[in-house]
């Protein structure tokens, strides 16, 4: 019993020394008692907020960049609508968000561990890289793929008021009066109104031919070829390279023509098409 005594009395006394000798360093070293205590001095406390704001700086800067490249996908997106809609049913589009759906996910934060505020700081900068890689990779794809789908002849080759004329196929031919295969499609408008490419492509022909009369010839990506005849006026020269809308010619009726209009071909490998075919539907 008395060994107990004497060892409380041992514990208290240590205790009390303690309590003594740290309210003497708060008052002679005030560093020194921080450091003790596990207290943080000011500088170290202004280290972590640093550190804690340069992390939260990069990471709304990433956002930012990631924000911008959304943008340009919305854009892109915009570009691929306006070539695959006609103008039509352009207005019967949706804008209403209602109709999306799939399962919410909720994120799950029971069985993490807790974490120190700079990791997670850290993971939320890498998640947000790692998000901002995978918009750029689609941005690119996009892109890619929107410089593929300019560059076949899906386009309208006129700009300006038409009449589809004549249609593809076998039709009685305005000059013998005998069964003939039209090899393209006639678009009746009034001279002068623009001829323009229906894809990105580089000018093949441009001249004077006496069925055709002045005729322009482009050819495209994947083996495409389109002409567009009778124009009274020759815009381009071979060899120059064309966007998809970029005007060629202007209507005319020359050559085997029997009024102003555009005819217009596409032909794939040597084989021609019926234009109607590439135009995307509901056109
Ligand atoms: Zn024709």
């Amino acid at each position: 019993m008395a060994v107990g005594i004497f060892a409380a009395f041992l514990i208290a006394v240590g205790g009390i020394l303690h309590f003594v000798g740290l309210r003497i360093a708060i008052e002679a070293r005030p560093e020194l008692a921080r450091a003790m205590g596990g207290v943080l001095t000011q500088a170290e406390q202004d280290k972590i907020e640093e550190s804690y704001k340069e992390r939260l700086r990069l990471i709304q800067e990433k956002l930012q960049a990631t924000t911008d490249e959304i943008t340009q996908i919305q854009k892109l997106k915009d570009r691929f609508m306006e070539m695959a809609t006609p103008a039509a049913v352009k207005s019967q589009i949706p804008t209403s968000t209602s109709g999306r759906g799939g399962p919410l996910k909720l994120v799950d934060n029971k069985n993490k561990a807790p974490v120190d505020l700079i990791d997670a700081l850290d993971e939320s900068l890498q998640d947000v890289n790692e998000f901002k890689r995978s918009v750029a990779e689609i941005n690119a794809l996009w892109a890619k793929q929107l410089t593929w789908l300019n560059s076949l002849p899906t386009g309208t080759p006129i700009k300006g008021a038409y009449n589809l004329s004549s249609g593809y196929g076998l039709r009685i031919d305005p000059f013998t009066q005998a069964m003939a295969r039209h090899e393209g499609l006639d678009f009746s408008a009034s001279v002068g109104t623009p001829i323009v490419a229906s894809a990105a492509g580089v000018v093949s022909r441009s001249g004077w031919d006496s069925q055709y009369g002045n005729v322009v010839e482009v050819n495209h990506a994947e083996g495409f070829k389109t002409r567009y005849a009778h124009a009274s006026q020759l815009v381009v020269r071979v060899g120059q390279t064309v966007k998809r809308g970029d005007v060629l010619a202007k209507v005319g009726n020359t050559g085997r023509s029997t009024g102003p209009h555009l005819h217009y071909e596409v032909i794939k490998a040597g084989a021609h098409i019926n234009p109607v075919n590439m135009f995307p539907k509901n056109r």
